[in-house]
């Protein structure tokens, strides 16, 4: 199992190629010191955002017009001095550049739209098909900030098809091979899905070939479903451990956390709770999205209330108790809450008492 560092931050920067000045002042050693100074012991920071912009001189992608300085290696340079850990931030399917250049790498949705972004909309950002030659071009993207720099982990974002699925014509040819019927929501579904599993797959392999230790994590990827081949579990070893994306002002909604927290840690790998707020979306009027979380989650207790009312039933029996009973007492001892703190290489870690399960 991997030993994740216990100070964290992720940076989440995305900047439109129409700002300037981009880094102009930038210190990397008081930006390392910085995090040092407040025990911050691993910092990922961004090879390429949402716009499509690489922050660092690039032969494959685009460097953001307004910077000067190859601010990605500066970042790590510095950090690395500190002994901080450095994982790398890369956009995956939310590539405006990319998208604006390559009208067929785009995914399309049901009514024939490019997704996600309503047709002449400025809010969103358009959604690349990860069937598309899109995937050669970041794979190549990865390829060069693996053989550059000395990164000690990957953050694919945003790595996913749209629901029930994308019908460019990258995927109705894959589909028609795999004798999958595009009008069938199940079928878009199960092609979306393989597609994705795909990507990583093939993502993994080209990582591990030239790095082969380093963390690989896929965002939004991470979902509670009751079906085992639709869930996550078939997608578990594509990584290296799970980063819980948790906002609670913002999308995601205050009970989030807890339950998605309870259900990874049952899956075999560290997980990584990522917390904090978009500067923009922190307005204290709840976001509908928000609402809408909040009444999944009301869903979820109703659910959950009615699985419980239906146990009590099925155990009021003496001997299925007695089988429950003993069936407790033979089994590991499970306690919440016991950790203690870890030092390795890479600074302090939070682990869970050895030969415990939580
Ligand atoms: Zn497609």
């Amino acid at each position: 199992m991997e030993i994740l560092p216990f100070g964290q931050i992720h940076l989440d920067f995305h900047t439109s190629p129409l700002i300037g000045g981009i880094a102009e002042d930038f210190d990397a050693e008081k930006f390392a010191k910085t995090l040092k100074e407040t025990q911050v012991n691993s910092v990922t920071v961004f090879a390429k955002c949402h716009h499509g912009m690489s922050y660092y001189p690039t032969k494959v992608g685009v460097m953001h017009p307004h910077l000067k300085s190859d601010l990605l290696g500066e970042m790590i340079q510095a950090c690395h001095r500190e002994r901080i850990r450095v994982p790398v931030y890369i956009s995956v399917v939310w590539d405006e550049d990319a998208a604006r250049k390559h009208n067929d790498w785009v995914q399309v949705n049901k009514e024939g739209k490019l997704a996600e972004r309503p047709p002449l909309g400025s809010i969103r950002w358009r959604s690349l098909c990860l069937a598309s030659p899109y995937v050669s071009y970041l794979e190549e993207q990865t390829k060069e900030i693996l053989e550059n720099y000395e990164v000690d982990g990957l953050f694919f974002d945003t790595v996913r098809q749209i629901r029930p699925g994308c019908i460019c014509n990258y995927c109705l040819d894959s589909m028609e091979k795999l004798n999958l019927d595009p009008k069938n929501d199940g079928d878009l579904r199960r092609h979306s899905l393989r597609i994705e599993r795909e990507f990583m797959e093939e993502m993994n392999k080209l990582v591990r070939t030239i790095s082969p230790q380093i963390s690989i994590f896929y965002n939004s990827r991470l979902r509670i479903l009751p079906s085992p081949e639709m869930g996550i579990r078939p997608e578990v070893d594509f990584f290296s451990h799970f980063g819980i994306e948790s906002l609670p002002s913002d999308l995601w909604g205050y009970t989030h956390f807890s339950y998605f927290g309870r259900y990874y840690r049952t899956l075999g790998k560290e997980i990584l709770g990522m917390t904090g707020r978009f500067h923009e979306n922190c307005r204290w009027k709840p976001h509908p999205l928000w609402v809408g979380r909040m009444s999944q989650s009301l869903g979820r207790f109703w659910l959950l209330k009615k699985q419980v009312r239906f146990r009590i039933r099925v155990f009021s029996s003496p001997f299925l108790w007695s089988k429950v009973l003993h069936r407790r007492s033979t089994s590991p001892q499970r306690r919440i809450g016991d950790f203690r703190l870890q030092e390795n290489s890479r600074g302090l870690c939070l682990r869970e008492r050895e030969g415990e399960v939580v």
